[in-house]
């Protein structure tokens, strides 16, 4: 019999699956691909999937901090009714280490915490005419101005791009918003907070609780990595040997790797994607340590572009003891790679110990009771400028009865929220 599947267990295949009763298939032996917390008691190598009787462990997630922003209010009702959520006010700044200077997120509004001179320089630039643009860099340009480029936007883009912002085309565009006039009040006064993510939601038990809540109303089916898909005879290959034949597949998987998988080639040259090494830490707070949910960082030492602070969010991301006397810190620390270029065992280990040290140098943490490491292959999709990689490659797949859906399989930004919400429109057409 030939069947219709679900290919992938995160957030996005998890809601296709709810919507349309179709099997999902998981790699993993748990739900929940990028979105799933873990725990880790102190000292301890172990991570624990559940958090242990006693609560005395660090909760973190795989993906580093999952703060679900933005989203339909019918998205959100689902997700409360699922796992109540609490909502929390952003707050998040720019942290220049070399002064020492916290600049309220977004910067351009808070030119005043720069000084008067470089305020009315950049507002001189950013009245300028419009340049030309063709890459991020060339749109950072055209918006911002040499020097507010030159001191933040071009060294964190560096870093959080890891150098692709010379050669792809502008994205994402409401993460920097502009607002000339906002910008104008902000060199001289207060500004109201702008943005995606001005607030957000996390469920109050973890974000594990999500996706185990919607995986219990799925029929999810686990351990069951595919490593191929022929699409002339419609037969999926798992890892473990055994084949399937399909009808039609819902595809989560990011769009490079189903091409891979199913040997399809389209004539566009294939769009840049990075990976992000995201970097647990369970500390001892430091004297230093900012009360920010996140930080974005344009020159730190050893490279990453992002910390966050889970505990800053919510004290149930400490140690039981721990939510008491407030004496620790749940972090995460955020690096990206040219995608696929993965650092060898040792090199992440040597980068781990660098970002403990100067953790501690900047006095945010003190002795570090956790330090786990994971590697996000696909995390951040880019295109270059006039692309057509991204649409040769999903009608390719389309034609083949293979509907790439949510953020990497359709290879754009989205948050948590955007990714259910795809899933259960993609779920809902292809009910049987
Ligand atoms: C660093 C980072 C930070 C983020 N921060 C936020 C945030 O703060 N807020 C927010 O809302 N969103 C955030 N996101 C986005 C959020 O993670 C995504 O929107 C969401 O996780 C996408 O879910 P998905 O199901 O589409 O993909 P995934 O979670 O990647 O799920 C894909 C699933 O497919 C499975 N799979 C992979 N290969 C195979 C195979 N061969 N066979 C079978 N199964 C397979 C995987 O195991 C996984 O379970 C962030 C993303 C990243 C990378």
């Amino acid at each position: 019999m030939t069947q219709t599947f679900i290919l992938g267990g995160g957030v996005t295949g998890l809601a296709a699956g709810l919507t349309s009763g179709l099997p999902v298939l998981e790699a993993a032996a748990a739900p929940g691909g990028i979105c799933s917390s873990y725990y880790v008691r102190p000292h301890s190598p172990e991570r624990l999937a559940q958090a242990p009787d006693d609560e005395e462990a660090y909760r973190f997630e795989i993906g580093g901090g999952h703060w679900i922003f933005g989203g339909d209010a019918t998205i959100l009702h689902f997700i409360n009714q699922l796992t109540p959520v609490r909502r929390y006010a952003r707050q998040s700044s720019v942290y220049f280490r070399q002064s020492d200077l916290y600049v309220p997120y977004p910067i351009q509004n808070f030119l005043r915490c720069l000084g008067a001179e470089t305020a009315a320089q950049v507002l001189a630039e950013m009245s300028q005419p419009k340049l030309a643009v063709n890459t991020l860099k060339d749109w950072l340009a055209s918006c911002f101005g040499a020097t507010l480029c030159e001191l933040f936007f071009y060294p964190f883009n560096q870093l959080y791009t890891a150098g692709l912002y010379e050669k792809i085309a502008p994205q994402d565009a409401y993460k920097s918003p502009v607002n000339f006039s906002l910008a104008i009040q902000g060199a001289l006064n207060q500004t109201p907070a702008v943005g995606y993510n001005t607030t957000f939601v996390y469920p109050a038990a973890g974000l594990n609780e999500l996706a185990q809540r919607m995986a219990e109303r799925c029929d999810i089916r686990y351990d069951r990595r595919i490593t191929q898909i022929d699409a002339d005879s419609r037969m999926i290959q798992f890892a473990k040997g055994d084949r399937t034949r399909y009808d039609k597949l819902l595809a989560t998987l990011p769009l490079n790797c189903l091409l891979e998988m199913t040997g399809l080639t389209v004539a566009a040259a294939p769009d840049p994607y990075t990976s992000v090494l995201v970097l647990n830490i369970g500390a001892v707070r430091g004297a230093r340590c900012p009360d920010d949910h996140w930080l974005y960082n344009p020159d730190a030492q050893s490279g990453f572009h992002r910390v966050g602070f889970y505990s800053n969010v919510d004290r149930s991301f400490l140690p039981k003891a721990a939510q008491q006397t407030g004496d620790r810190v749940s972090l995460y620390v955020e690096r990206a790679y040219v995608g696929g270029t993965k650092p060898t065992e040792a090199e992440i280990s040597a980068y781990a110990q660098a970002v403990v040290q100067e953790l501690q140098d900047w006095q945010f943490i003190e002795a570090a009771e956790v330090i786990d490491p994971t590697w996000i292959d696909v995390a951040y999709t880019w295109s270059l400028p006039n692309s057509q990689w991204r649409s040769q490659a999903i009608s390719a797949l389309e034609a083949q009865d293979i509907y790439p859906i949510g953020r990497y399989g359709r290879w754009h930004f989205q948050g948590i929220a955007d990714s259910i919400r795809d899933g259960f429109y993609a779920g809902a057409g292809l009910k049987a």
